[in-house]
């Protein structure tokens, strides 16, 4: 009699929470394999620099700030970096705030070869 409840109650009890636990730990290794790729793909090594300034100067949000256009005013070669000018045009996506032609220099080490 003893011995049939104490298995009855270890099969009922068992498998599911084992299951749920795989599952999550799963979906969680995944999310951040995504997040993971996809910031690097889209940010790259300007990540550092983009989280301080995507503020919005109008309504305060982060990560609301963002730039939609950039085009190349100039390029040329100081003290062994490429530098770059661009004028880029920047809106908020939470209150429509527009800033455009703001002036932008990245600066990239030309590496050795
Ligand atoms: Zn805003």
């Amino acid at each position: 009699m003893i011995g049939n409840d104490n298995r009855l109650v270890q099969k009922a009890s068992q498998p599911k929470p084992v299951d749920t636990l795989a599952n999550s730990i799963n979906l969680y290794m995944e999310l951040a394999w995504l997040i993971g790729l996809v910031a690097t793909t889209t940010f790259g090594w300007g990540v550092i620099e983009i989280s301080r300034e995507t503020k919005c100067p109008n309504c305060h949000q982060n990560f609301m700030f963002t730039r939609k256009r950039r085009r190349i005013t100039g390029q040329g070669v100081h003290r062994g970096s490429e530098v770059t000018n661009y004028k880029s045009d920047w809106s908020c996506d939470n209150c429509g705030y527009k800033e455009k032609n703001v002036p932008e220099v990245v600066e990239r080490e030309i590496p050795e070869e």
